[in-house]
């Protein structure tokens, strides 16, 4: 049972009706984009199990708490170079200063002689500084005779090449918050600690399947007037590539049973399911019925170009304590699945891994021709941004932009984003470019 449930769908949980009334300018009928996402933000639950995993194993994993300085990092003064460890006072100020070198401070060992008035100590980088000694002299710049040196005027000031203990990590503070999915330069925060353990919300589980009596798999003969499925292969890279656990229930035939089947299994395995196909106005498939049977979902149709129709809400619950699962019903065209996932589905999914979405960074990008488009709603033309021989961005809009030409989303290296109240885009005209590259 633990395996499943959860993310826990309080009782409380307001419902779609009531999601819907906070939603201002809420038409599920022509649902601009912002506020559809709005719609999504507020419905989707967060994941609260928490598991303990060593420090390596936690990469791109999202931190279930705070993570509080245990220490001070470094842990003591320390020198940022080699070279001479002195007392800033001495230095003179418009002429050389003359020490009298005692000893050597190196890496890993603490010098533990005491430093009288003109004298210095030798000293390594990262070797903890002498007690009370502030400034290093960096070798290059110093003539050494015997046990003396002469550092030449205005060379360095006090304390430089000192560095300070807790400057990178102070004990007591938050190195890295709640919500944060840990990165390679984490990773090395956290062996900077000395935190071998990690707490890690764990991993959302994802199912999805396709819908659609067209479809075969592959393996299977492509009979007459049959396509091989493409969704399932294009969803499993992204969620592969948002890290969540990806659970496939294959091609669903158009028949109520086998649908109703198919959707009590994926909500009862996982946290969200996702389907493609058959949630269009007037789809003649019983996607639509069996999905208002066994969940409390919406169809909407979104003011977007690829990915108009989708299907969203909760399936699988009852009264008798089982949690549901949010349901995301994606067109079928294949280049809408990828847009409606990156566009609504890709957040959602995070924030139910407990982490924070953060806003994606845009391109702004030279158009390379005119783009005819109608203000009242968001297109997602996929393009190739390259840079042009002055050194700006410039963006060309791949062939043919259908909703089946798949095609164009590999050839593409981001997508173009006209916004809603956008209309007409000259040659020239600087557009919003979401490069692929990061976005999951
Ligand atoms: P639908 O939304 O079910 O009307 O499907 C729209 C178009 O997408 C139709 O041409 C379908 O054949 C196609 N399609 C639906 N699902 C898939 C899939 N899994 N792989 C490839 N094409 C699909
Ligand atoms: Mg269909």
């Amino acid at each position: 049972a633990a395996a499943r449930a959860t993310p826990r769908i309080a009782m409380t949980a307001p419902t779609l009706q009531e999601i819907a009334s906070c939603v201002s300018g809420y038409d599920p009928n022509a649902l601009p984009v912002a506020q559809a996402q709005e719609f999504i933000a507020r419905l989707v639950p967060r994941i609260e199990a928490v598991e303990m995993l060593a420090l390596r194993s936690s990469l791109g994993r999202v931190l279930a708490r705070d993570i509080v300085c245990a220490i001070n990092v470094p842990a003591n003064d320390n020198s940022a170079m080699d070279g001479y460890a002195l007392r800033g006072s001495e230095l003179r100020a418009a002429a050389a200063t003359t020490l009298q070198a005692i000893g050597t401070g190196f890496a890993g060992q603490r010098f533990e002689g005491a430093v009288q008035p003109g004298q210095c100590v030798r000293i390594m980088t990262g070797a903890v500084m002498p007690a009370g000694l502030d400034t290093v002299v960096p070798q290059e710049f110093v003539t050494a005779d015997g046990a003396g040196i002469t550092i030449p005027a205005n060379v360095v000031r006090a304390g430089d090449n000192r560095r300070l203990a807790g400057e990178d990590l102070a004990a007591g503070e938050v190195a890295l918050a709640a919500g944060r999915i840990v990165s390679p330069a984490d990773l090395g925060l956290l062996a900077s600690l000395g935190q071998a353990e990690v707490p890690v919300r764990r991993r959302l589980r994802v199912a999805f399947f396709s819908t659609g009596d067209e479809l075969r798999s592959i393996g299977e003969p492509l009979d007459a007037g049959c396509v091989y499925d493409s969704n399932r292969y294009t969803l499993w890279g992204m969620l592969q590539r948002l890290g969540v656990e990806v659970l496939d229930f294959g091609v669903v035939r158009d028949e109520p049973v086998a649908l109703e089947a198919a959707f009590r299994a994926a909500a009862r395995a996982a946290d969200a399911v996702i389907t493609s196909g058959g949630v269009s106005v007037g789809e003649a498939d019983h996607t639509k019925q069996v999905m208002a049977k066994v969940g409390d979902v919406l169809f909407w149709r979104i003011a977007m170009r690829p990915g108009r129709p989708m299907a969203i809400g909760r399936i699988g619950g009852n009264n008798e304590g089982a949690h549901s699962s949010i349901l995301f019903g994606l067109p079928g065209n294949p280049v809408a699945v990828m847009v409606t996932f990156y566009a609504f589905v890709r957040d959602a999914l995070l924030t139910m891994s407990g982490a924070t979405p953060k806003p994606l960074p845009m391109l702004r990008a030279a158009s390379t021709a005119a783009i005819r488009k109608k203000p009242g709603r968001t297109e997602y033309q996929r393009g190739i941004v390259t840079r042009n021989s002055s050194g700006h961005w410039q963006v060309e809009i791949t062939g043919s932009q259908g909703s089946g030409i798949l095609r164009s989303m590999s050839q593409a290296n981001g997508l173009v984003v006209l916004h809603h109240e956008q209309g007409d885009v000259a040659v020239g005209d600087l557009v919003d470019v979401l490069p692929f590259e990061g976005l999951i």
